[in-house]
Order: C-alpha cells, then structure tokens, then sequence
C-alpha cells in the first residue's frame, strides 16, 4: 500500500493536475464508465460530528475506492486542526487489494475548486470579465484562485455574509494583480461569473441579482436542508450539476425540484458538455447554472493523481500491508 500523509499532498498535487483529474473524471461518469455509490453520512453522537463515505468506480481511469471523513466543529478551537478531516483509500479494481491512502484535506479544497473551474471553462462566455464571489470562508479562496487560474478575469466584486472576511478575497485577487470591489447583493449583476461558496441554509441571492448571459457556479449546498439560491434562479437557469442524482436529492436544485418548479430531466451533467454530447450554452443570453454538490469520483480520481505523481517524485512511502 502506498501512503502520501496530508502533509506531503501541497507539493505534490498542482492545480492543473486537479483540474484535468476532475474534468477527466466527469467525463468518464457521463459515459457511463464511471459511477458514484450511495453517499452515506452520519451523525455519531460524539464531538457534534458528521462522519461518512463517499464512493465510487471509474472504469476508464480504473480508481476503486472512497473517501472516509467529515466534519468535527469543535477541532479548530479545542486542538487547533482543521474540522474538515479526511483520508482517501484506493483499492486495486482487479484483486480488491488495498492499494493506497492518501490525506484528504487539501486534496477537497482542490477538487472542489477544480469544479467550479471545470463549468467555468465549459459553460462561461468566453468574453467574462468580472468575476463575482458570494461568500469568503476558507474554502472560497481555492474557488477563486482556481478560477482565476482557468480564465482571465479584470475584475473581482465579492459579498459576504461576514463583511469582516472580504479582505481575505482581496488577497487572492491581488495574486493576480486584480483589482478586488466589495460590492452588495444587487451589486452582483455586474458579474458574468459568480461562484457562491457558503454554508447558508436559507437562498442568500436569486434571479434579481444574476445578470443575463453569466454563469453561475453553486457550490456551498452539498446536505439536505442547504440553499444558497432562489429556486427563480434554478426554474431561470439552464442548470448542469456533476451528477443528478446527487443534486436534486443533497445539491442546490433539491428545493426546486421537491417543489415541483423543475424536473430532473431538465438538470444536465457537466460531463455531458465535456464529451461534446449537450451543446452546453447556447446563446450569450443564457444563464447557466452548475450545481457542484461534491462526487466520491473526484476525490479518487485526484488522489489517484497524487499517488502516481508521489510515486515518480519519491515521495511517500510504500507499506507491505
Ligand atoms: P467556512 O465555514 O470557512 O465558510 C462559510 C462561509 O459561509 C463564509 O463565507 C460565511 O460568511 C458564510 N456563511 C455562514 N453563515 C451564513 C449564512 N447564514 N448566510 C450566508 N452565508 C453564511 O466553510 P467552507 O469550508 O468555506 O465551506 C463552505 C461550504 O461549502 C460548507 O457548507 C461546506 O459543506 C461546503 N463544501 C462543499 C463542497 C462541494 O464539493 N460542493 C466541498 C467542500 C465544502
């Protein structure tokens, strides 16, 4: 068995290696040569944690495995680590034999970054200028950068729940040497990119303050109960999602589709756009929607990423086991 502990993974995995990984990977489910296996996530009674599984087989890539983690909220402030703790095991898909474990946390970061930024380059107009963010916790930074990273913006405006964190998208902004705007809600039909990343349980934004023509990537909403949007935007929007199954049931499109206002056969995969079999966006009008609810395939397809990059580095180390 291969190990690559979590605190090796920063100088090994690369965010373009994230990227094609997880465009890779959505391409493969839309195939049908891929698929995720029922999500289970479960509060233990213990330290107010939620603790669970998320996995899956990728026949083209050929990663078995799955992602044992979740979430403790009293780490940070109890023993000083992070709350979102994970760890990724890969199995070999012809004997079953364990093959690897791999740190999980920044491993998330950067496959849930690499998501946005894979719709972003699918289905964003190609003459985007202004990005937007709604929210700035920790995980908004790897969204923007990414972004940032996967086209070229001139502008970043941002709103959050907490004004108090905007600066720390000033600074992601400032990397690139853009100029960076706090903006209000209304403010963000400037943007023809918006990335929301919050853990809001009631919609924050709606169709009002989305312009004609941007792209939307929701990716806050990964558990039933979560909203970030208003269903006028899901019902407005041609929405994509990494997998359906998981986005009407624990994504943002849950609330739309319970109450009846769209259907899941109007909810297309990314994946769908990657292999050229949905036309994606069809006019400069169009507001496109990705709901990226977070899919076991994509933490396999990037640790398996890291492990082949680790093993040709040198870095880890191998277990009889
Ligand atoms: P965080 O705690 O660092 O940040 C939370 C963000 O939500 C902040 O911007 C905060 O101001 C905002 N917020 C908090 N309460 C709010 C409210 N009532 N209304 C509006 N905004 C509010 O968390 P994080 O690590 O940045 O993660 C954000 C969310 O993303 C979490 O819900 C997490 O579960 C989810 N997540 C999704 C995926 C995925 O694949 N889709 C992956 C990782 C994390």
């Amino acid at each position: 068995m291969y190990i690559v502990p979590e605190s090796a993974i920063a100088d090994i995995l690369t965010r373009p290696d994230a990227f094609n990984a997880v465009e890779q990977v959505f391409a493969a489910m839309s195939a049908g040569v891929a698929y995720n296996f029922p999500v289970i996530r479960e509060a233990i009674g213990h330290e107010e944690a939620l603790y669970g599984f998320k996995g899956g087989f990728d026949g083209k890539g050929m990663s078995l495995g799955l992602k044992a983690g979740g979430y403790w909220p009293h780490n940070l402030e109890k023993r000083g680590i992070i709350n979102h703790q994970s760890t990724v095991f890969l199995f070999d898909p012809d004997t079953g034999k364990v093959a690897a474990m791999v740190g999980g946390n920044l491993l998330t970061a950067l496959r849930t970054a690499a998501a946005s930024s894979v719709s972003i380059k699918h289905l964003a107009r190609k003459d985007s200028k202004v990005m937007g963010m709604i929210g700035a916790g920790h995980q908004a930074k790897f969204q923007l950068r990414h972004a940032l990273e996967t086209h070229s913006f001139e502008k970043v405006i941002g709103w959050n729940y907490h004004p108090e964190m905007l600066p720390s998208l000033a600074e992601v902004a400032a990397e690139f040497d853009l100029p960076f705007e706090a903006v209000t809600l209304e403010g963000m039909t400037e943007a023809d990119v918006v990335i929301s990343m919050t853990s809001s349980f009631n919609p924050i934004f709606g169709a009002a303050h989305i312009s004609d023509g941007t792209h939307i990537a929701c990716m806050g909403t990964d558990t039933i109960g979560k909203q970030e949007c208003e269903t006028d935007l899901i019902v407005k929007a041609t929405v994509f999602t990494d997998e359906v199954a998981q986005s009407v049931t624990l994504g943002e499109t849950q609330h739309a589709v319970s109450a009846g206002l769209k259907s899941r056969d109007d909810i297309f995969e990314l994946g769908a756009v990657i292999n050229g079999t949905h036309a994606g966006r069809t006019s400069d009008r169009e507001i496109t929607l990705f709901d990226g609810t977070g899919v076991g395939l994509q933490d396999l397809a990037v640790a398996a990423s890291i492990v082949e990059i680790a093993k040709a580095k040198g870095i880890g180390m191998d277990v009889d086991f």
